[in-house]
């Protein structure tokens, strides 16, 4: 611990550095103001010290400066060390940003309790400070893990839903077309069935981490929508585009030859229904889930292992209220 203290004269100098350097505090002497804030500034110093009467300025400016100095949530507490006694000099030293008060000739029984009180207020708020820190880092911890899905590591549903309504507001702004995929593993209750929970628990984090290598822009996301079922938002993308991201993705899944007897391909596969929407409407989001919702539904009954896109008349109808 160190402490700044600005006096000029060299008697109470002396006992106030003996005081302090007894109690295993470091004193950093100044002998006007405009060193006391240099040494502030330089020294970081821990307590402050501070005559009222002082060549040049006072004690009071030297306070208020200093207070002006701090950045937002640093304090260094102060103690006035003066001659003055009256009611009034009390209430200045406070007003411009003292915390106590001592009066000379310095009684080193008032100065060192005066010290340790403070000194106890500092290290308290260090603790403060230290638990605020670790209380934020867990809830930046929280943040993160509620937005994630607790199997597969991508975002979850939650995530998913506050993207897509951000995006779909975004994309309204700037005029632009906005893509979803819905992706649904195909046969995946025979695959359970067939080579058991566990295996189907890491079939589900294989294609997710692979669907995720798949989208090529820094805004496009995809999430577990629900138990087998994967959404891939992509903003700023048009049908084709869109299209083409959804092949990417189903033919790399085919290519992991994750092997699944009871499926057409015999290895795991995914479906993928795909709608484009350039919005129209600020509430618009879920008309755009509805058709991709249906693409899928008629990427599954033409066969599975397919992508399959939402056409031009269901979305014109769905949105236009
Ligand atoms: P379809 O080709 O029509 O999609 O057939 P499907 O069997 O995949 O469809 P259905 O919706 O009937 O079954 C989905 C199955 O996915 C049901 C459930 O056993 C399985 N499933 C859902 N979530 C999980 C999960 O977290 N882990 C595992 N292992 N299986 C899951
Ligand atoms: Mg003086
Ligand atoms: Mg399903
Ligand atoms: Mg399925």
């Amino acid at each position: 611990m160190k402490a700044l203290v600005v006096e000029d004269s060299l008697t109470t100098m002396t006992l106030v550095s003996h005081l302090l350097e007894s109690m295993g505090i470091t004193p950093i002497k100044a002998r006007d103001g405009s060193e006391g804030i240099a040494l502030y500034e330089k020294e970081q110093p821990d307590l402050i010290l501070l005559d009222i009467v002082l060549p040049g300025i006072d004690g009071y400016e030297v306070a208020r400066r200093i207070r002006a100095m701090e950045k937002a949530g640093e304090w260094t507490p102060i103690i006035f060390l003066t001659g003055r006694t009256k009611d009034e000099d009390l209430e200045q030293g406070i007003a411009a940003g003292g915390d106590d008060y001592v009066l000379k000739p310095v009684s080193e029984v008032v100065l060192s309790a005066k010290v340790r009180a403070m000194r106890r207020i500092v290290q308290m708020r260090y603790s403060l400070l230290v638990l605020t820190r670790k209380l934020d880092a867990a809830n930046r911890e929280l943040t993160r893990l509620s937005a994630v899905d607790g199997l597969t590591g991508i975002a979850n549903r939650r995530l998913f839903d506050e993207s897509l309504g951000r995006e779909w507001r975004r994309c309204l702004r700037v005029r632009e077309p906005l893509s979803l995929l819905l992706c649904d593993v195909d046969s995946f209750k025979q695959y359970n069935d067939a080579y058991g929970h566990q295996a189907g628990d890491s079939c589900l984090k294989t294609v997710a981490g692979l669907l995720r290598t798949k989208l090529r822009r820094p805004a496009d996301m995809v999430a577990r929508y629900g138990g087998e079922e994967f959404a891939a938002v992509l903003p700023d993308t048009g049908a084709d585009g869109a299209e083409l991201v959804a092949e990417n993705m189903r033919t790399a899944v085919e290519a992991l030859s994750i092997p699944h007897d009871a499926s057409a391909a015999g290895v795991v596969t995914i479906s993928i229904g795909v709608a484009t929407l350039v919005p129209r409407l600020a509430e618009g989001a879920p008309a755009l889930i509805m058709a991709a919702d249906w693409a899928l539904y008629e990427a599954k009954r033409l066969g599975r292992n397919r992508v399959h896109a939402a056409d031009a008349a269901l979305l014109t109808a769905v949105p236009a209220k």
